[in-house]
């Protein structure tokens, strides 16, 4: 990804663009302008025009709009999946699978954003008892979404469509590293909803980005490292908007002793290696009870056997798509080591130019970067521990707190919810994020906010409460008229109703 100054064919004026290229072997994929702030303040005033007819349409007319979106976007799952497969570098069904996930969180919030957002009557309680109160969700407007590389699809779609369905616009700036999915998602939605700028997109570099963050937007969606995510927040208190932060993670899948060990195996290989390492809800760290911890081993090596990272059509595991992330892997393994780490699978060679072979390292130092930070490399850690409690005090020992994975026969929910995170799988990996219906998000610093179900939709509006006087109080509160001896009755009510000793019935 380089920055140049190139002429238009129309105006001969300089443009400032940029190349994205494919991380597998440096062929360029495509050219884009590096969108200025001039550029990207008339992309949002342009979103905020459109926001007044898109968020004039009823939920149904926007469903219908945004559920032929979705059917497009099927037709062309494989036109979408080879230009991710070439800008990310991940294997064409990778790439394809993480825009299944993404089609079906279309289609839910598409179908759901009536039922979870439209008006709907809560109980007044016996003082206002004389009132018919209503809730009900309404856009925030124009909503600015900032997506990372490593699911260029399935993580800004989160934001994407939710905040469509609730009846925003939206401007979003994908990854430089992945400009080319971005405008054909927005592109797309195009075709379907002709004329008008309700999803446009903004390409460029970090500059942009902040030039979304600090243009007149409602929110700005923010998914990356939690280093940018902190300059996110820092731009868009200038004008006190409101900010979704989803940042990295440092993962954990904790394996009991009664655990199904070939599953556990598994689906820590799968949820350490695929996408090479890169995804904040991957695995990164993994604790087995000791009591098993020899036989895991034993499986999860035998289930490694024959994968590997490359170009071709047997490798499993693509390139490391951001050429400066192959020097952090490098330390990471290179400081466990270091630390008395041991190598069961790969290590410091397995570091290339271009692909991470998978690496399991074991007994590695709770003090090491291969467990403290993030590594979004193709490896794991693996440690034996001595009870579940170890397990989650060693989990919770990290300033994230996004998601993880528990395997165990009997003890599985109480362990999940002992872990200080946003999202855990109980015998499986990374099943929540599938769910539509279910919140998508961190605690600490893997960030705030939720996408994804019914959170999701309500985080890209604001509540409007509305209560209709139905008829004439029996004590007019609200009023100057109100009396010495109407302030006396209603102590007298308080003290019936608050006053005793308390009880849930
Ligand atoms: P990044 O922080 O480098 O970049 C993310 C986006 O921010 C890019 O579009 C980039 O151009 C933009 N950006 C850069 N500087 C900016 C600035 N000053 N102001 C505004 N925008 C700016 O992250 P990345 O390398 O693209 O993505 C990898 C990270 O994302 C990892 O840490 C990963 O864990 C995290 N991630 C989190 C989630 C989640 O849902 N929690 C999902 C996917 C990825």
């Amino acid at each position: 990804m380089t920055a140049t100054l190139e002429p238009t064919a129309a105006t001969d004026a300089p443009v400032e663009t940029f190349d994205s290229f494919n991380p597998a072997n440096g062929d360029l994929v495509g050219t884009h302008a590096v969108r200025s702030k001039a550029e990207v303040d008339a992309a949002v005033a342009r979103a905020r025009e459109a926001a007044a007819w898109w968020g004039s349409l009823s939920f149904d007319e926007r469903a219908e709009h945004l559920l032929t979106w979705r059917s497009v976007i099927t037709r062309r799952i494989a036109q979408l999946a080879d230009l991710s497969h070439r800008e990310n570098g991940k294997p064409h069904g990778d790439a394809q699978l993480e825009i299944i996930l993404a089609i079906d969180h279309v289609a839910w919030a598409a179908k759901n954003a009536k039922k979870v957002l439209g008006p709907s009557k809560v109980k007044s309680g016996l003082l206002m008892a004389n009132q018919a109160s209503t809730v009900e969700y309404k856009p925030l407007g124009v909503v600015g979404v900032i997506g990372p590389w490593n699911y260029p699809v399935f993580t800004p779609m989160g934001s994407i469509a939710y905040a469509l369905a609730a009846g925003n616009t939206v401007v979003f700036k994908p990854s430089e590293y992945t400009p080319g999915v971005g405008q054909w998602l927005a592109d797309t939605f195009t075709e379907v909803v002709h004329g008008r700028p309700v999803l446009q997109v903004v390409t460029g570099l970090g500059e942009t980005g902040n030039a979304l963050c600090t243009a007149a937007v409602d929110k700005l969606a923010f998914t990356g490292s939690g280093a940018t995510g902190k300059k996110v927040m820092a731009a868009c208190a200038e004008n006190l908007t409101p900010v979704i932060i989803e940042a990295g993670g440092k993962d954990s899948l904790i394996v009991d002793e009664d655990a199904d060990i070939a599953k556990a195996a598994e689906a820590a290989l799968w949820g350490g290696m695929s996408n090479a390492g890169q995804t904040c809800i991957g695995t990164e760290r993994v604790y087995v009870h000791e009591k098993v911890f020899d036989s895991f081993m034993i499986e999860i090596l035998d289930q490694a056997k024959g994968l590997r990272a490359g170009a071709d059509e047997g490798a499993k595991i693509g390139p490391i798509t951001m050429p400066s992330q192959l020097k952090i892997i490098q330390s990471h393994i290179d400081d466990a080591i270091e630390k008395g780490a041991h190598v069961a699978l790969g290590g410091s060679d397995a570091v290339g130019e271009r692909f991470v072979q998978p690496t399991i390292l074991t007994h590695v130092p709770e003090t090491s970067t291969e467990i403290t930070e993030e590594t979004f490399g193709p490896t794991l850690a693996i440690n034996p521990v001595s009870s579940m409690d170890e397990a989650v005090e060693l989990t919770n020992a990290t300033s994230y707190g996004l998601a993880g994975a528990v395997f165990s026969k009997k003890q599985g929910m109480q362990i999940a919810r002992r872990i200080r995170s946003g999202m855990t799988s109980v015998n499986s990996v990374i099943a929540f994020a599938g769910v539509p219906t279910l919140p998508f998000g961190g605690v600490g610093q893997s960030g705030f906010g939720r996408i994804h179900g019914p959170d999701g939709l309500k985080e890209f509006t604001y509540a409007k409460a509305i209560t209709r006087q139905k008829f004439k109080p029996v004590m007019m509160l609200t009023s100057f008229e109100r009396t010495a001896k109407e302030d006396g009755r209603v102590a007298q009510l308080m003290t019936l109703l608050h006053g005793g000793k308390q009880t849930l019935k």
